[in-house]
């Protein structure tokens, strides 16, 4: 059995983890209809001007019987483990970093990312349409040392929550030892579930600390097409599964030009709920080599449907659901570049963002610091947010001279077969401009009317330097 450790003391991010965990414990059995403890308890967390805002928030989210009211309820019924562990760890992370205390360690060096994502493996049970993971061989794989060693730092350095990628995380032998090892930090990682049997479902409630996130394209239809007959199937059987444990898990969704009405739809919203998914992630159909299908991403109207979807099910729905794009005003825009995330791959190259696969340290050569120090995410972080308007947060797809610009000053180089291309080819460059043409027109508006008054304030509470947001701020009145 793992040991309890939930008693650190994270004073690196101001995070009372041990208070959070133990509200968590008290108020689970206890939750009354209106919640009242709870809200009183969150109140009483909050230390800063962001945390009182986020404390608001929950406040008003959790007396809709309908979203937050049902929403707690659900949470209060998982594993009291997962509770303890995972719950509190998400709460502590997302709505409890002090980013007075993060910024002390910010002067005093390296800032600790929020959340650091590593693929250890590349290799898949599945061969899924468009996907590069056959190419590997677990002679590539990282070992346990080079993996326990990454989260070690970073645990030094102050993070406290890890996404594990790959391909699929599952058939990474170690995965399990790494989880029992760190069981004081909370891991995500994304699957197709289709390991996930019963017994594996116990095994991650007894750890506590982990939570699945289960990757589906929408109804049987667009994931078998994608992922092969019978991969949805596995899936529900994954959630069924992780559901009965108590388990906590999330969906994932790519967004894709042709599945974007199935995915935002009541009724998939609704068989996600029913399947026990607690919250959900929205990403968007990514070019990331000179191989990616430009017509899959989603046109800017689409992009707005799932929006506008992400906000209804808030209001209506017992899930929380992350557009990762969309909710950007949320993080004070993009976080790439260790601002508040970063990506490890297999080999040890760290990329700035796990859609960008351009690199110019690995962690075979150097600490994690010194990456996270390099001249290549100082410049991405520097120039954040990329725009005063954070509906266009993305240096890829909505201000592509950013991430080329950052790519040729420091000469950062492909981690992956043809990565390079989406920033070098003209065809590909073409077409991102037009998107990110198409995005601003259709986006600055919207802004205007539903965000501009409230973000840019909330961006410098999240310890973006006021005089960045102003110059932001400045560019965009000019811009028109
Ligand atoms: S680079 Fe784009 S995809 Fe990556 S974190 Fe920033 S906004 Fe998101």
């Amino acid at each position: 059995m793992t040991e309890d450790t939930t008693k650190t003391n994270d004073d690196k991010q101001g995070i009372d983890m041990a208070g959070i965990s133990q509200m968590l414990m008290t108020m689970a059995p206890t939750m009354g209809p209106e919640f009242s403890g709870l809200v009183s308890a969150f109140m009483g967390m909050a230390k800063t001007e962001q945390h009182q805002m986020s404390a608001d928030w929950i406040k008003n989210w959790v007396t809709n019987p309908e979203s937050g009211g049902a929403y707690i309820k659900r949470l209060m019924a998982l594993h009291p483990n997962v509770l303890k562990k995972f719950v509190a760890q998400m709460m502590a992370n997302v709505f409890f970093r002090d980013h007075d205390t993060i910024k002390d360690y910010t002067d005093g060096g390296v800032q600790p990312p929020g959340l650091v994502l590593i693929s250890p493996s590349m290799r898949c049970n599945y061969k899924c349409v468009g996907c590069y993971a056959a190419q590997y061989s677990k002679d590539e794989d990282m070992s346990f040392e080079t993996l326990d060693g990454i989260i070690t730092e970073a645990k030094e350095l102050g993070t406290r929550f890890f996404i594990i990628l790959g391909g699929e995380p599952l058939v990474y032998r170690p995965l399990f030892d790494i989880f029992e090892k760190h069981n004081d930090v909370a891991f995500q990682f994304y699957t197709n579930g289709a390991l996930i049997d019963k017994d594996m479902a116990r095994r991650l409630v007894e750890l506590g600390n982990v939570a699945p996130q289960i990757s589906v394209e929408g109804f049987e239809e667009e994931t078998d097409e994608r992922r092969g007959k019978g991969a949805f199937a596995r899936a529900m059987r994954a959630m069924d599964n992780l559901r009965e444990a108590g388990c906590v898990f999330a969906f994932s969704t790519a967004a894709t030009s042709r599945n974007i009405d199935s995915v935002t739809s009541d009724k998939f919203m609704d068989l996600m709920i029913e399947k026990g998914a607690i919250y959900g992630w929205y990403f968007l159909y990514m070019p990331v080599d000179g191989d990616s299908d430009m017509s899959l991403m989603p046109t800017p109207e689409q992009r707005n449907k799932l929006r506008m979807a992400t906000n209804r099910f808030r209001k209506e729905k017992p899930i929380l659901m992350v557009d990762f794009w969309n909710d950007a005003p949320l993080t004070g825009g993009c976080i790439n570049g260790g601002r508040n995330y970063l990506h490890i791959n297999h080999r040890g190259d760290v990329e700035p963002c796990i859609f960008c696969h351009m690199a110019t340290h690995n962690l075979n050569d150097c600490s994690l610091a010194e990456a996270l120090n390099s001249d290549f995410f100082k410049h991405l972080r520097a120039e954040q947010p990329y725009s005063y308007n954070t509906l266009r947060p993305c240096p890829l797809i909505d201000h592509p001279h950013v991430m080329r610009e950052a790519i040729e000053k420091t000469g950062a180089y492909p981690t992956h077969n043809g990565a390079e291309k989406v920033y070098t080819d003209p065809k590909i460059k073409a077409e991102i401009d037009k998107y990110a043409g198409e995005i601003k027109k259709f986006f600055n508006p919207i802004w205007e009317k539903e965000y501009a008054h409230w973000a840019g304030k909330w961006e410098t509470l999240l310890n973006i330097p006021v005089e960045q947001v102003e110059a932001r701020k400045k560019q965009y009145l000019e811009e028109g």
